[in-house]
């Protein structure tokens, strides 16, 4: 076999382009039409009052915690694509890492309550591979406790909690979209919330900081989103139900094929929610060894997220709680392949080379 492990699969370029050229012919190529019509139509996709496109979901994390003047601890769960951590300690904000649920492997609620500090200003929940956290629970604590709530939406594009669009929990959520996302600009983030004075802030902080006074309050950064990513992100959202639908066959065929086998387990989704399953990822004991035997069979895997956070040199001094469920479940973690191209064939074939082994 010859496998990919990930294609972007895009828009026609026609149709992008078709969006673009008007923009193009008038000169307004940042941060103009293009983008003001993406963000509403993300806004009313999602239910939520506001959008802010942004460079990068990276960008978008560092300025939401930026305005909302965190300071202190952010707690935010270790088994994450380390970006997240970087944009709580790029605000020269404390990350305290903690554990992840055993079935959902999202941030453990209970984890959360339990390393809370008189310095604790917020909770970062991360929705794994498109996984939606157990936002009520979070929600509760961070009441509780008067922190804010913020979620790395990184993969949840097109996910649902119960009957709610990601996108509209916590006092915010970023999206990332760059190509590995089911949801592409090339590269791009977008900040959901339904805090206006929030929203009006982001505004001004991807642009330096700039209400348009020429005397910036906060130190922003240049984090605009280009009028051609913002056309083809605003092409890709027509094909995000059918992508999110495939993925989920894909899930759900890996599942049947992969269920009830010793050492072998998968990652839980609630029952009323939808994943987009941007990764489909299996924790089985030897995955080194696994790893190796499809690689060889022409099937491309990754590790998705090892080493977690708190095994990086870059936080092993960070605060953290036990990692229990982490460290295990980060060490057998092997994610498969999975794409809108992917077939069914395809996937019967990936799950059979596992059988084998
Ligand atoms: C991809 C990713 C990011 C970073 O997104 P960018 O748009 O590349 O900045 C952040 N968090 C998670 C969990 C991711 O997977």
């Amino acid at each position: 076999m010859s496998l990919r492990f990930l294609k972007p699969s895009l828009p026609p370029l026609s149709d992008v382009l078709a969006q673009y050229a008007p923009c193009y012919s008038s000169g307004l190529i940042t941060n103009a039409a293009i983008v003001a019509r993406f963000e509403q139509a993300v806004a009313e996709r999602l239910g939520v009052a506001h959008a802010v496109a942004v460079s990068s979901c990276t960008s978008g994390l560092i300025l939401t915690m930026r305005v909302l003047e965190l300071t202190g601890e952010v707690i935010l769960p270790s088994f994450t694509f380390f970006a997240t951590a970087h944009a709580v300690s790029w605000n020269h904000l404390t990350p305290v890492l903690v554990d992840c649920d055993p079935q959902t492997w999202n941030i453990d609620p209970a984890q959360v309550e339990a390393s809370i500090t008189p310095r604790t200003t917020a909770i970062l929940g991360v929705h794994l591979y498109g996984n939606p956290c157990n936002a009520d629970a979070l929600s509760q604590i961070a009441k509780r406790h008067g922190l804010k709530l913020l979620f790395d939406a990184a993969h949840a594009f097109g996910a649902s909690y119960g009957n709610q669009a990601v996108g509209s929990l916590g006092d915010a959520e970023v999206f990332s979209l760059s190509p590995t996302k089911l949801l592409v600009a090339g590269e791009g983030g977008i900040v959901t919330t339904n805090d206006s004075y929030l929203a009006k802030q982001l505004k001004a902080a991807r642009n330096y900081g700039d209400t348009g006074t020429y005397d910036p309050e906060l130190r922003g950064l240049n984090a605009r989103m280009s009028e051609f990513n913002a056309a083809l992100a605003l092409t890709g959202l027509d094909l995000i139900d059918a992508k999110v639908a495939h993925h989920n066959e894909i899930a759900e065929r890996y599942t049947r094929h992969l269920s009830g086998i010793p050492g072998l387990s998968l990652q839980q989704v609630r029952p009323n929610d939808t994943s987009t399953y941007k990764d489909f990822s299996i924790h089985i004991e030897n995955r080194d060894h696994l790893a190796e035997v499809l690689e060889a069979k022409g099937i491309p895997t990754k590790k998705y997220f090892h080493p977690p956070v708190h095994r990086q040199k870059l936080y092993t001094n960070a605060k953290a709680g036990t990692l229990k469920n982490t460290e295990r479940i980060s060490s057998g973690i092997l994610s498969l392949p999975i794409y809108h191209a992917l077939t069914n064939e395809e996937v019967d074939q990936v799950a059979e080379a596992i059988l084998n082994v």
